[in-house]
Formats: C-alpha cells, sequence, structure tokens
C-alpha cells in the first residue's frame, strides 16, 4: 500500500474522534458541537493534548488523566474503525467524488451501527438527515450504484436523483414490509420504524438494489449472531436485537462491494 493511504487514514482517525462525540450525545439528546469533550466520570474537560485519536487512549493507558477511571475501548475502536473504512474506501474507489461520498456514509453507518448496539435507538437526525444528504449527493455518487449495465459516463444528474428517491422509497417500503409481516407472524417487534428510516437512507445512497441487498445480508448476520447470543445467554426471545446494528455492518460492506457481489452473484 502507498504511504498516501496515511491521508485517508488520517481523516479517518479525526472524523472517528467526532463520530465518539456524537455516539455520546446524540442518544442524549445533547449538542454534538459545545461543550468540549469532558471525561463522562468526573466531567472534566479533556485537553487537546489527551484528545488525541488512539494515540492518547495508548499513552493514558485507558484511563482519565484526572479521576483514573477507565475510558471505554469503543472510543479508540470507533476511531481505528474510521480510519479502517475511510482507507478501503480510498482503494476502492480512489480520489473522486464517490470517495468523498462513500466516507460521508460509512462514517454515518458506522454513527449508527454504534448508537444502535448500545441504546437500541436510531436518531432522526442521522436516518433522515443521512436520507435527504443522499438524494442531494446522489448525483456525485457512483453511477454504478443506480445503473447496471448503462455505460456509467453518459448519465444525467437528474438520473442520480431519481434512482436515489427510487432507492429511498422502496428501501424503506421493502424493510416496513418485512417488519409488519414479522409482527403480525412472530408477534415480537423484532424491527422498529427508525430501522425502516435507516434503509430508506441506505437506498438514497446505494439505490434500491444495494439496500435490498444490505436488508438480506443484515438479516443473516442478525440470525447468525442472535442463535449465538441465545445459545450463550439461554434466555429466550425476549432479548431484544439491534438489528440497525446488523443493517449497518451490512451496508459497510455493500457501499464498498455491493454491486461485485451483485454481478457476482447474478452472473452463472
Ligand atoms: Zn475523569
Amino acid at each position: 500500500m502507498d504511504w498516501i493511504a496515511a491521508v485517508p487514514a488520517l481523516a479517518g482517525l479525526v472524523t472517528g474522534s467526532f463520530l465518539n462525540v456524537c455516539i455520546h450525545r446524540l442518544p442524549r439528546r445533547e449538542s454534538v458541537i459545545r461543550p468540549r469533550s469532558r471525561c463522562p466520570n468526573c466531567s472534566k474537560p479533556i485537553s487537546a493534548g489527551d484528545n488525541i485519536p488512539v494515540l492518547s487512549f495508548l499513552l493514558l493507558k485507558g484511563r482519565c488523566r484526572s479521576c483514573h477511571q477507565r475510558i471505554s475501548l469503543r472510543y479508540p475502536l470507533v476511531e481505528a474503525a474510521t480510519a479502517a473504512l475511510f482507507v478501503a474506501a480510498w482503494m476502492r474507489f480512489g480520489w473522486s467524488s464517490t470517495f468523498v461520498v462513500s466516507c460521508l456514509f460509512l462514517a454515518l453507518i458506522l454513527t449508527l451501527t454504534v448508537i444502535d448496539l448500545y441504546h437500541r435507538i436510531l436518531p432522526d437526525v442521522l436516518t433522515f438527515g443521512g436520507l435527504a444528504a443522499g438524494v442531494v449527493l446522489s448525483p456525485l455518487q457512483d453511477p454504478d450504484f443506480f445503473h447496471w449495465e448503462a455505460e456509467p459516463t453518459s448519465l444525467p444528474a437528474w438520473d442520480h436523483l431519481g434512482f436515489s428517491l427510487l432507492g429511498a422509497v422502496s428501501g424503506g417500503g421493502c424493510l416496513w414490509l418485512i417488519a409488519t409481516l414479522y409482527r403480525r407472524f412472530s408477534g415480537v417487534d423484532g424491527m422498529g420504524f427508525g430501522d425502516v428510516k435507516m434503509t430508506a437512507m441506505l437506498g438514497a445512497f446505494l439505490g434500491w438494489r444495494c439496500a435490498w441487498l444490505s436488508v438480506f445480508l443484515g438479516s443473516v448476520v442478525g440470525a447468525v449472531a442472535g442463535a449465538i447470543y441465545m445459545r450463550a445467554r439461554s434466555e429466550g426471545r425476549s432479548y431484544p436485537l439491534p438489528f440497525g446494528t446488523f443493517l449497518g455492518v451490512a451496508a459497510a460492506a455493500v457501499a464498498l462491494w455491493g454491486p461485485e457481489i451483485l454481478r457476482w452473484y447474478f452472473s452463472d
């Protein structure tokens, strides 16, 4: 790999540091801008020198400088994951408008994935905000997500906008139908309306084919993770699984390799 990969990696670390703020504050309905970062235990503001992604965690040995309370491993993991995703997007799309759109999408998805895992909610500001961003930015998205066979260079911007809206409606509709049927037949609320909004956002960014692929792969990941979890805990079916988390893991993979997966599957 090229040394220039350090650029998306550093951008990912800095972005990941901000995503940590969003992950901590959005479920608590706090501002993500103010005040500056504080220790969740002693509320002491964290100095800029102690707020360097990953590095500060290692130098402070995972503890707050003033109260020595353990800092969650989630912080460096989110920063490292964002860096890895940005590098993967750069390897996949190079320096292109699609790279920028992908980084925004992956950052949104990672935030939703972690918030859903901890809180079982998917904040509207991310799902609806992401949906709007996906439609507006669709002219910059790789045509591969919207058109399969067409010549990628000959597509007007309105074409992308139309496919993005179609993706949002059919993605959200697909999950709404699955959630309704699941509730009807199992009597359990497996998926909430937040999952519907999240899938609409996936469709806006990735088009309807890749939104449906994400739902399918997310369900597979969820079924496997659920089976493993229930076997380990033997708590029965009462435990609410974070479907948004599984959907997020699948969507991140689909954002990078979705069209390839579909072409490979349908090619023979
Ligand atoms: Zn502290």
